[in-house]
């Protein structure tokens, strides 16, 4: 495939809003794609360029990115960055550059989309001192060849932001319907493998390899999300429920064969080097082959401490002396999820937690199974009395779902009033604070896409200002007069005192009394609220104030 059909295409699917329409369009597409290029198309279009499980990263940031684009322009990166601003979209803006740029070479070749996967791949690849140079220079060489809208997607793409709104689901369903296969074992294939491109190729070899597909060790599959709710509706719902503590701390997956292992984050990111305690831990803890699920914590005198501190640990990039670290991390483990050899995801969680508690020796966070109210109420206050955020109720019955946010788990604390979103512009700040962003756009997302819901500027001490100063200067992707815009990177929990409708938003909903709370750098922009359930919420206060 051309990476100009691929570009046309992406063009027809931004005009569609219908969502059977686009299906129909992919579905369309996908037979005919070769075995090299199904993959790459089905997470190109899904804005990706690795396997979600992958470790790597192309590392082009806007500056680089711009640069790239000047140089085959022929004109001066600030002129880029004017053309963005007035744009208001980079995509658009490079579109628009290419096509008035003079003719610097009469010789492009077509781009491939494989050539173009190629390198992507290579870009991620190269480190060092010269990697900038490295990267620039097959940038140049893809933007030199590249047609306007080649150049519009091209910039989406290594920025990470595709825009065109087709939501994973509409991808599987497409995927199911061009090659015949049930949609819920895409789904079900996609949770194992984690890569939406693989499990393409599985799909047209047909429903037999779909379902044969296992969990495998090394490759972490995302991790299962949990909602908010009631005591009394889960009871109500499932009878009896399991109920652990709700810690405070830092997801993990730990990955062990004999005596190899790794550990990874929420974000999959592999975090081994920075937490050798845990692994002495767990390693100590089991003989077998195992995946499991947990929340490291850390603790001084027998007290939980903020998670901020664990993030400290996970974002350690050496070894660490651990004789300077007085905290003491302690590996809570909650799930299983393979073992010797056998996938255990479509296990109930009353089986996945006989199995753990038969194979490892210590380390498993205590879980309450009860069918009483007070019981359980009574499990939640010794959790808040100890220092814990709450509790997470979980239905007995449920498999473990890979990153789903469902109704099987479901996360009970006393302040409920916070959404995770994602920091998509701001304003530069005032008086002493003016050489920092004083204030930040916030959005949620939408099949894909970010959809601001607030603004907020309290909350935040001058030290995390210039925290966040740091995190987000290398993203900007435009501004205008004082306003910035991002590319969405940082995730921050806000807290609120209600969810308006608003026409002032797009999304149709604004938060009233927004705060900043806290950074949750243990969450990537994928893991930020979704519209919907900002929906929901909003209804959920209007039907509790007027019932
Ligand atoms: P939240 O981050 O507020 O959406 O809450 C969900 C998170 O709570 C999970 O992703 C875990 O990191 C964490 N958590 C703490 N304790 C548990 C537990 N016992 N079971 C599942 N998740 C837990």
């Amino acid at each position: 495939m051309l990476f100009s059909d691929f570009s046309d295409l992406c063009t027809r699917l931004e005009a569609i809003s219908g969502r059977l329409e686009m299906i129909d369009v992919l579905q369309g597409e996908l037979p005919s794609l070769s075995e090299g290029e199904l993959p790459v198309f089905v997470r190109f279009i899904m804005g990706r360029i690795f396997p979600d499980w992958r470790p790597e990263k192309v590392g082009v940031g806007p500056n680089l990115l711009y640069e790239g684009v000047a140089y085959v322009a022929g004109i001066k990166k600030e002129s880029v960055v004017r053309t963005i601003n007035r744009e208001g979209d980079v995509g658009r803006a490079v579109e628009h550059i290419l096509t008035t740029k003079e003719q610097t070479s009469f010789f492009t070749t077509a781009l491939e989309l494989e050539e173009v996967y190629r390198d992507f791949t290579y870009i991620a690849g190269v480190g060092g001192s010269r990697s900038q140079r490295e990267k620039l220079k097959v940038i140049r060489r893809l933007f030199a060849n590249a047609q306007p809208v080649e150049g519009k997607y091209l910039a989406r793409l290594l920025l990470g932001e595709l825009r065109i709104g087709i939501g994973e689901g509409n991808i599987r369903d497409a995927i199911a319907r061009a090659f015949d296969v049930p949609s819920v074992l895409v789904e079900h294939a996609y949770q194992a493998r984690n890569d939406l491109g693989e499990v393409a190729l599985l799909a047209r070899e047909g429903a037999d390899a779909l379902s044969g597909v296992r969990i495998e060790l090394f490759r972490p599959v995302k991790m299962m999300l949990a909602q908010q709710g009631s005591i009394g509706a889960m009871l109500a719902e499932h009878g009896a429920v399991a109920a652990e503590m709700k810690y405070d701390g830092s997801r993990f997956q730990f990955h062990k064969k004999g005596g190899e292992c790794r550990i990874y984050s929420r974000k999959l990111e592999d975090v081994t080097h920075a937490l050798p305690d845990i692994v002495q831990a767990l390693v100590g803890a089991t003989k077998h082959d195992v995946i499991l699920d947990g929340e490291v914590i850390a603790v001084r005198d027998g007290k939980p401490l903020p998670f901020q501190f664990v993030l400290r640990r996970f974002r350690r990039k050496h070894d660490l002396d651990l004789h300077i670290d007085e905290i003491t991390m302690i590996p809570w483990v909650f799930d299983l999820l393979f073992l010797d050899g056998t996938t255990y995801i479509d296990a109930t969680l009353s089986e996945r937690r006989a199995h753990l508690e038969s194979v490892l020796g210590d380390y498993i966070a205590p879980q309450l199974v009860s069918d009483n109210t007070e019981e359980v109420e009574e499990f939640y206050r010794e959790a808040l009395e100890k220092g814990h955020e709450g509790i997470m109720i979980k239905a007995p019955s449920s498999p473990y779902t890979p990153g789903v946010r469902g109704k099987n788990w479901v996360k009970i604390k006393p302040a409920v009033d916070t959404l995770d979103l994602a920091v998509i512009g701001a304003e530069w700040g005032e008086g002493r604070r003016a050489k920092l962003y004083g204030s930040f756009l916030l959005a949620c997302r939408d099949s894909g896409e970010f959809i601001p819901v607030s603004k907020v500027a309290t909350g935040f001490s001058d030290e995390m200002l210039a925290i966040m100063y740091d995190l987000l200067k290398d993203t900007v992707l435009s501004t205008s007069g004082k306003e910035i815009v991002f590319e969405p990177s940082v995730v921050i929990e806000v807290g609120y005192a209600e969810i308006q409708r608003s026409p002032n938003y797009s999304g149709g909903y604004a938060l009233r009394f927004p705060r900043f709370i806290c950074l949750r750098e243990d969450k990537s922009v994928d893991d930020v609220e979704s519209l919907a359930q900002i929906g929901e919420r909003y209804y959920s206060q209007v039907t509790s104030v007027k019932p």
